[in-house]
């Protein structure tokens, strides 16, 4: 589905700048930040504003049409694949990936938790990746 499709199944006016955004996040599987986003965006979209791209992301998130992530606590970064995956952030290049959910130690057998309904799981590992770890080893 085309992001202006996703927006019009889930209710959501398919504006020019939550087009642009929805696209965005369906072509950088990054984890961008806001920031990233509307420095990409402001040429092709020129009534883009960091506002609208805070408050746009926030209503995918709420929508379930992206991931808030706030594994860096310095900045949060936006995710387009929802299904649930853990991610590690490169404490050195500060990069984040995506680790496939089998490796994470805590598995959900049931969306309830102790009665309690879970709508969405994080897994945030911290560490060295591997291009910076190759890279100080070549450096070595
Ligand atoms: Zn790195
Ligand atoms: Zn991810």
């Amino acid at each position: 589905m085309q992001a202006k499709e996703i927006l019009i199944s889930k209710g959501v006016t398919p504006s020019r700048p939550r087009v642009a955004i929805l696209g965005y996040l369906l072509e950088h599987y990054t984890h961008p930040t806001a920031d990233e986003i509307f420095r990409d965006l402001r040429d092709s979209v020129p009534t883009l504003s960091l506002t609208t791209v805070y408050n746009t992301l926030k209503l995918f998130s709420e929508l379930g049409l992206c991931l808030s992530l706030t594994i860096n606590e310095k900045q949060a970064c936006y995710d387009g694949h929802t299904h649930p995956h853990g991610h590690l952030l490169c404490t050195s290049c500060g990069k984040v990936y995506d680790i496939p959910q089998e490796n994470s130690p805590l598995k959900l057998d049931s969306e309830y938790l102790h009665g309690h309904k879970v709508s969405e799981v994080h897994y945030y590992y911290k560490g060295t990746c591997s291009d910076c770890l190759s890279k100080n080893k070549n450096n070595n």
